[in-house]
């Protein structure tokens, strides 16, 4: 048994492995247990690792190989890994690379604990350490996924769909806000299918209400949205609350139909479309993000320039695109892989150059724009911030000059004097012209 250690925890992959770090770091934390950044001060290290696409795996590989060689070299005394990867490849890893004293899958936060001797203290669940910028933070609403979506291994180990109940998730997020957290970033593998499974229905729209009732909660952002079965109610909280970011994340990974088909997504390209124009229309200044994948098993020139004309069509506001991997045990392996990996790259590169552009077109849109910023960092007389159309680390950011007087996690009417695709360049709004031209120069490049 370990007792009283320092601790280096290194979490990969999606902000759902954040959240399990933190709930974990809170319930050690709370037994005198230390984290640090630097392997080489701890004597115990933690991988919390990501087991969804093959170029996430191999980060989590590569992570456990130089953890496990710092262990050969006694530098560490006690290598756990837990997370995707180990859920999914344990039997593999145990044999590849036995230094790991032990894996551990998903959702076994009392295994990991066991590992310290310590036990799980209810009294703390809904609580955590923080480990993103103190305000924001993500706020996981469920687990797991019941859709059969066929190129996606996330229900072989994330489990079937669980809801959180609704006191437990806002209890969490009251917790968050007494630690001074702003914005909530709401997650899940599919944030609208929230309630089904407990309540029997869909309560997405009821939980956002409660949510806004937080003292301190001013901005609540909805990532992962599920197009199927879209809960219409949703959007009139878009109307009606002004807590909630007019902003909103639906992966829709395909427009042509044979490719929603052979994905098993339940939607079609009609009712995509209709979904988003449904969207648009109720609330016209929404930013909508998605996420799609090309050389997907039976995508031909003629499905990929359908998905090419779709996204020309839509002006996503942001835009991810993921090259297919092909994953063992789901229904899509039978299928094989037979899209080269360069007409794959190729594809990703045409997609993220016809969005470069769409998003500098939309920046331009918003210079002389006066907008509310949250800053995110701050160094001597420069800052960076987001808008309430942007999530962190994703989105687009606001680079702002002359910002001595602005504090992190602090919100500010700035003014967009200029724009680029992904960036945009602001002064804090009514400071004196002078001010502005040479920003604007600077931002320029002049
Ligand atoms: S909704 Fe589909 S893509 Fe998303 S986690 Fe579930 S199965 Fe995977």
């Amino acid at each position: 048994m370990i007792k009283k250690r320092k601790i280096n925890l290194i979490t990969l992959g999606c902000p759902k492995n954040v959240v399990d770090s933190e709930v974990l770091m809170r319930q050690l934390e709370d037994q005198e247990y230390e984290f640090v950044e630097n392997s080489d001060e701890s004597e115990v290290a933690i991988i919390n690792s990501c087991g969804f696409i093959q170029s996430a795996k191999q980060e989590s590989i590569d992570t456990i190989l130089h953890a496990a060689r710092l262990k050969r070299e006694g530098r560490i005394k006690k290598l756990i890994v837990m997370g995707c990867l180990s859920e999914r490849y344990s039997k593999e890893l145990i044999k590849e690379i036995p230094e790991v004293d032990v894996y551990i899958g998903t959702n076994k936060l009392e295994r990991v604990l066991n590992e310290f001797g310590v036990e799980l203290k209810y009294e703390l669940l809904g609580e955590r350490k923080i480990t993103t910028p103190s305000h924001y933070a993500y706020l996981k609403i469920s687990e797991g996924c019941d859709r059969p979506c066929s190129f996606c291994s996330i229900p072989l180990i994330r489990g079937k769909h669980f809801s959180k109940p609704i006191e437990h998730i806002v209890q969490e997020a009251k917790y968050l806000s007494s630690k001074g957290v702003k914005e909530l970033i709401l997650i899940a593998q599919d944030t609208t299918y929230y309630g089904l499974d407990l309540y029997g229905k869909r309560v997405l729209a009821q939980l956002l209400d409660q949510l806004s009732e937080i003292e301190g909660i001013e901005w609540i952002k909805l990532m992962y949205a599920f197009p199927h079965g879209f809960p219409l109610d949703v959007l009139d909280r878009f109307k009606a609350n002004p807590k909630l970011c007019r902003y909103l994340d639906i992966p829709l990974q395909h427009i042509s139909d044979s490719i929603l088909t052979s994905m098993k997504r339940s939607s079609s390209s009609k009712e995509t479309f209709d979904l988003i124009r449904k969207i648009r229309d109720s609330i016209p200044d929404i930013a909508l993000r998605t996420t799609l994948i090309v050389g997907y098993p039976n995508e031909g020139e003629k499905e990929f320039e359908e998905l090419l004309t779709f996204i020309k069509e839509m002006q996503f506001d942001r835009l991810g695109v993921f090259t297919y991997s092909q994953e063992e045990d789901t229904a899509a392996y039978l299928l094989g892989d037979p899209v080269p990996q360069s007409v794959k790259e190729a594809r990703q590169k045409q997609i993220l150059e016809t969005q470069r552009e769409i998003s500098f077109q939309k920046n331009q849109q918003l210079i002389g724009k006066t907008m509310r910023i949250i800053i995110d960092q701050r160094n001597d007389n420069a800052a960076v911030g987001r808008t309430e159309y942007d999530a962190p680390e994703i989105d687009n950011e606001v680079s702002i000059e002359d910002a001595h007087q602005l504090s992190v996690g602090e919100f500010y009417p700035i003014e967009i004097v200029d724009a680029d695709a992904y960036d945009m360049f602001g002064i804090v709004s009514a400071v004196d012209p002078s001010l502005r031209e040479s920003i604007k120069n600077k931002g320029r490049g002049k």
